[in-house]
């Protein structure tokens, strides 16, 4: 097959395989540098967590918000997790940024409680490779005793595919950490495979919506909200909060506010930011 590719390609008039394993190569180097220059910017203390407010949707309070990592890089300036997160989880190098994520979400809670927002639930994202090879409980349990933060305030945010594998291992794990306390929510709800049975099993507290299926709400009334307002019904019947996560507009924000969504999550409210400027937004009450 190889030889017929090469083939077809000469006979484009162009060399598409060198070009294919020129790209290919690009790439490996570029994965390489990044992998070199992570292990560098973790000691250089480059790596910060962004705090994107979770808003109550009838009083327009912030009631939370999502932790999210992004990588601030000395000379190539703000990197997204979109291209560290793989490289990190292939390289296990996500274990040293999951647990400076605890460490450093646990720390952010204390000062956030310190400036008397004591009711303020933060969330942290746990990859598949993170949940499986640490001891997350342990993790969890050590760093919020040691900070003095209520387990209350603080939530994970884990996918459907954890959640379908290693099963028994899985529910006991989350069990542990429900009983500290500790707040479960399943990210991307919808987009993976999870069975009705086993969201009834799991000690879960909240299911947040894909983006996805908020982009199904139309401006115009499409009826394009099947799905959405099958999750929203399933949450109620199970009796899970829900939050809708990337709600950009104000027609989606109404759509999910009147059909019973809690919590809104995205743009519309504000965009993930340093912890200086969400500590201001919470100085201004709400949004
Ligand atoms: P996620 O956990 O589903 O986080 C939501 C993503 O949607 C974030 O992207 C957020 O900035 C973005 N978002 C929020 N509202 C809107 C909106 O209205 N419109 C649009 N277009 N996007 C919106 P981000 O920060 O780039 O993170 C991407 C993914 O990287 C996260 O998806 C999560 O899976 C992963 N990630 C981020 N931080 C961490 C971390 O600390 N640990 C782990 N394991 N994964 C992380
Ligand atoms: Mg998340
Ligand atoms: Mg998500
Ligand atoms: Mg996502």
């Amino acid at each position: 097959y190889a030889d017929i590719a090469m083939y077809n390609a000469k006979a484009d008039g162009r060399d598409n395989f060198s070009f294919f394993t020129q790209s290919l190569n690009t790439k490996i180097h570029n994965e390489v540098d990044i992998i070199n220059d992570m292990q560098r910017a973790f000691y250089d203390n480059e790596f910060k967590l962004y705090y994107q407010p979770k808003v109550d949707a009838k009083s327009k309070k912030i009631v939370g918000a999502e932790a999210l990592l992004r990588w601030i890089h000395h000379e190539k300036g703000l990197i997204g997790p979109d291209v560290f997160i793989p490289i990190s989880e292939s390289t296990g190098f996500m274990l040293s940024l999951g647990k400076f994520v605890i460490q450093e979400s646990s720390l952010a809670i204390r000062r956030f409680s310190d400036l008397g927002y004591n009711g303020l639930k933060v969330s942290i994202n746990i990859s598949t490779r993170q949940f499986q090879n640490t001891d997350l409980y342990q993790d969890l349990k050590e760093e919020l005793s040691k900070n003095d933060v209520d387990p209350k305030q603080l939530g994970i945010e884990i996918t459907e595919s954890i959640m379908m594998q290693h099963i028994k291992k899985t529910l006991t794990t989350l069990q542990e950490i429900k009983n500290l306390g500790v707040s479960i929510y399943i990210d991307d709800f919808g987009t993976g495979y999870s069975s009705l049975s086993y969201l009834k099993k799991f000690p879960i507290d909240t299911l947040k919506i894909d983006k996805s299926f908020v982009d199904d709400i139309s401006e115009v009334g499409n009826n394009d909200e099947i799905l959405l307002n099958t999750i929203l019904a399933m949450g109620k019947s199970l009796g899970l909060d829900v939050v809708a996560e990337g709600v950009e507009h104000e027609y989606q924000y109404s759509y999910l506010k009147e059909h019973g969504c809690e919590i809104i999550q995205g743009y519309y409210f504000a965009k993930p930011m340093p912890e200086e400027e969400f500590i201001k937004l919470l100085h201004e009450e709400h949004l």
